[in-house]
C-alpha cells in the first residue's frame, strides 16, 4: 500500500524554564493513501504536538528537534515557510478541536472561504466562491444559508462541518482531524464523524482522526497508535488492536470500556501518567504496569513488529511465558 504520509524519528521538545520537555519522543508511523487511521491517547500524551508537527505550526518554546515528516514522498521540514503555506489546505489540511478557534468570529463564512482560495492564487469570483462552498456544505449536510451567516450564528455541530467543508476546499491528499467532536453532545459527535467519513470517501483522502474516545475510533479507523507519554506504545489494525492488544497500556485501556454484556469492573490505569518534563528512565509506562520487570525500569523497549502488522514497544515480546500470559489474561 502507498504511503502519503511518513514520520520517521519525530522529535518535539518543548525548552521551557523548567527544564526540557519532551512532548513527543522518537515517533514512526505512516498513513496509507485513502486510509483511516486513528491516533489515542490520554492528555497530554503528544497526540496535538504531532498534528501540529505535520502542519508546521509548533509555536516556541517547541522546536522540532529532528526527523523526518514526509507528505506524498516530500519532506515537510525541508520546505521554506512559504512553501509550506502552499501545502496547508491544499495538501494537508487541519479539523481543530474547537471550531470556533478556527473560523473568525468577524468573518462570514464565504469570506473566510473565498480567503482560503485567494491566498493558494485560486482566481476566483465572489459568486464563483459562494457556488463552490454551496456544493462543499451541501456535501457535510448543510444549506446554502450557512455561507452567509457569521461563525456564532451556528450552533457547535454545523461550526464543526464547517470547519470540514472549509478543509476539503482544495481536496488535499490528507484531512487530520484533532478532537473534532471534544466539545459536543453524542448524537452530534456521531453526526460529525459520519460526516468526515463521508468526506474521506469522497476525497479519497487519508484522514487522521485523534481523540480519546474508543467507540469512535471504533467506528471511525481502520488502523490505530496509540500514545502515551510522548511515544507511540502500540500501532495496528483496528480489529486487532481492539481484540488482541499487544501493549499492556492499550489492554488497560480496552478493559475500561464498559459492555452491555458483563458488568464487571471495570479496570483503570493506576497512578497518573507521569509529568512530561520528568519522564522515567527505561519504559516510560513502567510505574504504571502490572506486568513491569526490572529490565523495564533500565531499559526502553523497542518499538517492532509483535504479530502480523501490530507493532508494540514492550519488553514482554522477548519473554515468551510473559507475553503468553498478557496474551492469556486478554482473552479471558
Ligand atoms: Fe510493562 Fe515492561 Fe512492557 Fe513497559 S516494557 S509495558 S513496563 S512489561
Amino acid at each position: 500500500m502507498t504511503s502519503i504520509l511518513e514520520v520517521n524519528d519525530l522529535r518535539v521538545y518543548f525548552h521551557t524554564p523548567r527544564g526540557m520537555v519532551k512532548a513527543v519522543d522518537n515517533v514512526t508511523f505512516d498513513v496509507h493513501a485513502g486510509e483511516r487511521f486513528g491516533l489515542i491517547g490520554e492528555s497530554g500524551s503528544g497526540k496535538s504536538t504531532i498534528a501540529l508537527a505535520i502542519m508546521r505550526l509548533i509555536r516556541s518554546p517547541g522546536r522540532i528537534e529532528s526527523g523526518e515528516i514526509r507528505l506524498e514522498g516530500e519532506n515537510l521540514l525541508a520546505l521554506s515557510d512559504e512553501e509550506m503555506r502552499q501545502r496547508r489546505l491544499a495538501g494537508v489540511a487541519m479539523v481543530t478541536q474547537g471550531a470556533m478557534n478556527s473560523l473568525n468570529p468577524v468573518m462570514r463564512i464565504r469570506q473566510q472561504f473565498a480567503d482560503g482560495l485567494n491566498s493558494h492564487g485560486e482566481t476566483v469570483t465572489v459568486d464563483e466562491a459562494r457556488e463552490q462552498l454551496v456544493d462543499l456544505l451541501a456535501r457535510v449536510g448543510l444549506k446554502p444559508e450557512a455561507a452567509d451567516v457569521y461563525p456564532h450564528q451556528l450552533s457547535g455541530g454545523m461550526k464543526q462541518r464547517v470547519c470540514i467543508a472549509l478543509a476539503m476546499s482544495l481536496r488535499p491528499s490528507l484531512i487530520i482531524a484533532d478532537e473534532p467532536t471534544s466539545a459536543l453532545d453524542v448524537v452530534v459527535q456521531r453526526q460529525v464523524v459520519q460526516t468526515l467519513r463521508q468526506v474521506q470517501e469522497e476525497l479519497d483522502a487519508a484522514v487522521i482522526l485523534i481523540g480519546h474516545d474508543m467507540g469512535l475510533m471504533a467506528q471511525f479507523a481502520s488502523r490505530v497508535g496509540v500514545m502515551y507519554a510522548g511515544k507511540l506504545v502500540e500501532e495496528g489494525p483496528v480489529r486487532a488492536i481492539f481484540r488482541q492488544p499487544e501493549h499492556p497500556y492499550t489492554r488497560i485501556l480496552m478493559e475500561s470500556l464498559p459492555s452491555l454484556d458483563e458488568k464487571e469492573t471495570l479496570q483503570v490505569v493506576k497512578g497518573a501518567p507521569p509529568s512530561a518534563a520528568d519522564r522515567p528512565a527505561g519504559c516510560v509506562f513502567h510505574p504504571r504496569c502490572p506486568f513491569v520487570m526490572d529490565r523495564c525500569i533500565q531499559e526502553e523497549p523497542l518499538f517492532r513488529e509483535v504479530a502480523p502488522e501490530q507493532w508494540a514497544a514492550c519488553h514482554l515480546h522477548d519473554e515468551p511465558a510473559a507475553a503468553h500470559s498478557l496474551s492469556r489474561e486478554v482473552a479471558e
